[in-house]
Formats: structure tokens, C-alpha cells, sequence
């Protein structure tokens, strides 16, 4: 018997706080003990025609504000998310397991993101209006594209909502958001917080799995737009199912970022680096630095730096304080999942040079984890495993780096590593990734586009892109005689 005491948290629809349309409740665990800690509602396809018909009421007002109302609203929502960071930040790292000194810095990203789509709101621009028949004045009219379906994923639950909610809604769209299924406690509390905000049903957050709400978002004919952040495969589901409606998708996908690791790179610095890049919410993270390719001439005292940079992490439960740098991964088949892979290498002669296993016995746990020894078609270097885990790979050619680096399904970071410019922009240019750094692996910026290419997905999130990709153009063309 569950306690009373766990809160039951109820979805957004039409501007108010309802429970599931057939009463059905999941139960949401902390991954770092393996308790309940919340109930929400169990979708159904009930949920979504609900949240769509809710959606549909507010679509015209909303179409209708002007750029500066919205602006108004998006700059309440990112005051509300900074008032209340402390309790956001606390939801997320108790269904996360990530450490609270984590999670707190994701909040003034997430009202940063909110504040500059609630500028780049009055921005939207097209080509300019004239006389191009003669008689006859063109103009481009960018317009939102009605109701926006989004799907978010479990690693940054809030902060990926919002890289989705700020564009749609800055652009005039109404939005029908499903969290995580296993994370979405933080997004309910904005939610409920948006609700004292926004307009009746111009945001609806309805909660359940892929096959029970996911999919019934997809599949709608009302939906003009299906946005995801998700895996691979669930995009490679979302991209078939939509086309039925040939509705818009916005797919940012999974990863398997490279970093490259010239000789004249400073290995202290790369290590330093990586032991944030590789292992920053438990390797959870789409851009993670996931494989190293290091030249000949660096690679020894590269894993002489590494090595022990690693094994100091501090692997453990948030709540136990401060000092834990890394918390669990999501959940038992998670784990199970990254375990595998290490199994499957080791097996196949690669080697751990720290970590490898659980490390605990409660929660989901993986360490830290680097692993040696692996050649260019193991499946640890070609799939994205999502834990803590980095491979290196001694390059024999450094020539060859960059078609390593590339020679992966995915295509949505790299970094590379090294003092010589002209080398560092050639890199650049020749790595197949929607985001390359130099000298450093994972900070982002909302002014600046993120998303993939290749099977890492297509549209961009964050940037003046993102908006684009959330409106269409219509040309309206007026004889003048
Ligand atoms: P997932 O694909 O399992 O689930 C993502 C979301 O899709 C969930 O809300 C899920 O319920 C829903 N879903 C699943 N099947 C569906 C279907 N058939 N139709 C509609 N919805 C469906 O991904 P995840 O495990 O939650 O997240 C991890 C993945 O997300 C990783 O691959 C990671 O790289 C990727 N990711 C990418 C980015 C990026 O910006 N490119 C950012 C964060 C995470």
C-alpha cells in the first residue's frame, strides 16, 4: 500500500488542473532509491481529443495577440520559473537523480530561454514587400502554424520543455505537450505555474507513454506540427506516423558526439574537460562527449590525466548533500542497458579503466566508466548508450580523425581539441555534426541553433532557427489597378 502522502499531480487542460479522463494513475520514481515519490495521470487517447479540443478554442485568440502580448506573457512565465526555481530545481533532482547542484543551474537557463523567445517574438522576418510584377505588390506573411503536438524526453525534463513551449508559443502556435512518462513532475509544476499566466488552453500538458498519449498526438489530424526530442527510433516512428497526415516534424534525436584529440592538445585540459562533458547528468545528455579519438603522440598522457580525474567523481544519491557529483541513471532497464553494452565490450576484449559496474545496490546506478581497447564497428562506439561511459580510441593516422568522427549513425555534436587554429577550423568544417566546439565539449547558448543531422534528426531547437521552424510563410500577392 502506497503512502497518502505522495502527491497525486494532475495535467493542464483548457487553463485548468484536471486528473486523466479515465481516472488511471502511474507512479513516478526517484531513480536514485527506487521509491515512489509522485502519481500522475495515465493518458489515453481520451486525454489527448480532450487537450486538441482545448488547444482548438484558444488557437484564434492566441494567433491573434499581437508579437508584444506574447512577449509580455512569455516574460511572466521565465519571472515565475525564476521565483520558483529552488522548488523546480528540487523536483528535477528527485525524478532525475541528478545532483541539486545540477539541476539548480538549469534553471536560469530555462527562464534565459523563455526571456529571449519572448523577445525574438517581435523579430520574424521575410523578404521585403514590393513590386515584383508590374503592378502588383508581394509581401510574405509569416504566420504560427495552429496547434503544435511536442514530445519531450527524460534527461532534462523541464529545460526540454521549454527549448519546445518558448518558440511554439512566441510564434503565435497553441501547444499540446507530453512529458516523460518517467519525468514529469517538474513539468506539471510550470505547468500549473503557466496556468495563472497564459490564456485558457494555449499551453496543455498532458502526461502518459509513447503508445497511450504519444502516439494519439501524432496521429491527429488537428495537429499541424509534431515536435520531438527523443531517441532514434521513436523518431524514426513519429517521422512514419506523421506522414499519414503529412503533417510538419521536428526531430532532435540521440547522439554519439566524438571529440578529437589532436597531440598538441593540452591533456589536462581535455581531461578536465571530459570529466564534465562525459559524465554531466550521469552521461544522460544527447551532445555527451561519448567517444575520444586521440592522436598517437597524446593519447598515454591523456588517460594518465583522465583516468584519475574520473575515478574522483563522487557517484551517489542528491539527496546525501552537496558533494555528489553524479546520481544514477533514469531507471532499472536503463541500467540494465549501459551494463549490457560494458558486458558485450569487455567480452569482445576491450578493456575498463575505471568503473564498469553498478557500484550500488540501491537505485540505478552505473559509474563512471572509461573503456579501452575498442576498434571503430564496436557497437559501444557506434550506438548511443546514454550513461556514463566514455570510449578512447588511440588514432594510428591523425589524418583519419575526422572520418572516424563521422563514421557514426548520428550526427549531432563533436568537439575537437588542439592550439593550431588552421587545424581546428578544418575540423569544423569537415565534421557532419549541427554543433562542433573547439577546445571544449557542451556549452550552448539560446541564441544559437541546436539540433542534428544525419539519424540525430532534422530542426532546430534554441535560435532565431527554432522560430522559423515554428511558423510558415504565406505569400499575398495584390494587383493594384
Ligand atoms: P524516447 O524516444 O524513449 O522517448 C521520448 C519521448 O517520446 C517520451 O515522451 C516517450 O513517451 C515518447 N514516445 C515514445 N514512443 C513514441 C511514439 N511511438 N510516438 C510518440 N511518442 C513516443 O527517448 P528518451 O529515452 O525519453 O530520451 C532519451 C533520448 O533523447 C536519447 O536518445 C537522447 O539522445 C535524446 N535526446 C536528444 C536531444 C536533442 O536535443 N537532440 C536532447 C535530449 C535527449
Amino acid at each position: 500500500m502506497l503512502s497518502p502522502t505522495i502527491p497525486a499531480l494532475r495535467n493542464l487542460v483548457g487553463g485548468t488542473l484536471v486528473d486523466g479522463v479515465d481516472g488511471a494513475q502511474r507512479d513516478i520514481v526517484n531513480p536514485a532509491t527506487g521509491e515512489v515519490v509522485a502519481r500522475v495521470p495515465e493518458g489515453t487517447q481520451a486525454d489527448v481529443e480532450r487537450a486538441i479540443e482545448a488547444a482548438q478554442a484558444a488557437r484564434i485568440g492566441w494567433r491573434d495577440t499581437t508579437p508584444g502580448q506574447r512577449m509580455e506573457l512569455l516574460l511572466a512565465l521565465a519571472d515565475a520559473v525564476d521565483a520558483h526555481a529552488a522548488e523546480l530545481a528540487a523536483l528535477e533532482s528527485l525524478n532525475v537523480g541528478k545532483p541539486m547542484s545540477l539541476a539548480l543551474e538549469e534553471l536560469p537557463i530555462c527562464s534565459d530561454e523563455l526571456r529571449f523567445f519572448a523577445g525574438a517574438a517581435r523579430t520574424l522576418s521575410a523578404p521585403t514587400a514590393g513590386e515584383y510584377a508590374a503592378g502588383y505588390t508581394s509581401m510574405v506573411r509569416r504566420e504560427p502554424l495552429g496547434i503544435v503536438g511536442q514530445i519531450a524526453p527524460w534527461n532534462y525534463p523541464l529545460m526540454m520543455a521549454i527549448w519546445k513551449i518558448a518558440p511554439a508559443l512566441a510564434a503565435g502556435n497553441v501547444v499540446v505537450l507530453k512529458p516523460s512518462e518517467l519525468t514529469p513532475i517538474s513539468t506539471l509544476r510550470f505547468a500549473e505555474l503557466a496556468a495563472e499566466i497564459l490564456p485558457p488552453g494555449v499551453l496543455n500538458v498532458i502526461t502518459g507513454d509513447g503508445p497511450g498519449v504519444g502516439v494519439g498526438i501524432v496521429r491527429h489530424r488537428a495537429i499541424a506540427m509534431v515536435s520531438l526530442t527523443g531517441s532514434v527510433p521513436t523518431g524514426k516512428d513519429i517521422a512514419r506516423a506523421a506522414a499519414d497526415t503529412l503533417k510538419r516534424v521536428h526531430l532532435e534525436l540521440g547522439g554519439k558526439a566524438p571529440v578529437i584529440v589532436l597531440d598538441d592538445a593540452d591533456p589536462k585540459a581535455v581531461a578536465e574537460g571530459l570529466r564534465v562533458a562525459s559524465f554531466l547528468n550521469s552521461g544522460q545528455d544527447c551532445t555527451a562527449a561519448a567517444r575520444v579519438l586521440a592522436g598517437p603522440g597524446i593519447y598515454d598522457a591523456l588517460l594518465e590525466e583522465l583516468v584519475p580525474a574520473v575515478r574522483s567523481l563522487k557517484m551517489g544519491d542528491p539527496a546525501d548533500g552537496d558533494a555528489i557529483e553524479m546520481g544514477p541513471v533514469i531507471s532499472a532497464r536503463q541500467q540494465e542497458k549501459v551494463l549490457g553494452y560494458l558486458d558485450r565490450a569487455t567480452s569482445a576484449g576491450a578493456e575498463v579503466l575505471t568503473g564498469g559496474s553498478a557500484g550500488s545496490d540501491r537505485g540505478f546506478f552505473v559509474e563512471p566508466t572509461i573503456v579501452v581497447g575498442v576498434g571503430q564497428d564496436a557497437e559501444i562506439v557506434q550506438q548511443e548508450l546514454f550513461g556514463p561511459v566514455v570510449t578512447v580510441q588511440r588514432l594510428d593516422d591523425v589524418n583519419d580523425a575526422v572520418a572516424m568522427a563521422n563514421d557514426v549513425p548520428y550526427g549531432l555534436a563533436a568537439s575537437v581539441w588542439t592550439r593550431d587554429v588552421g587545424k581546428a577550423l578544418d575540423a569544423v568544417r569537415r565534421l557532419d555534426f549541427g554543433c562542433v566546439w573547439v577546445n571544449d565539449h557542451l556549452p550552448f547558448l539560446s541564441e544559437m541553433p541546436h539540433g542534428g543531422f544525419k539519424e540525430s534528426g532534422y530542426g532546430k531547437d534554441l535560435s532565431v532557427y527554432a522560430l522559423d521552424d515554428y511558423t510558415r510563410v504565406k505569400h499575398a500577392m495584390v494587383r493594384l489597378d
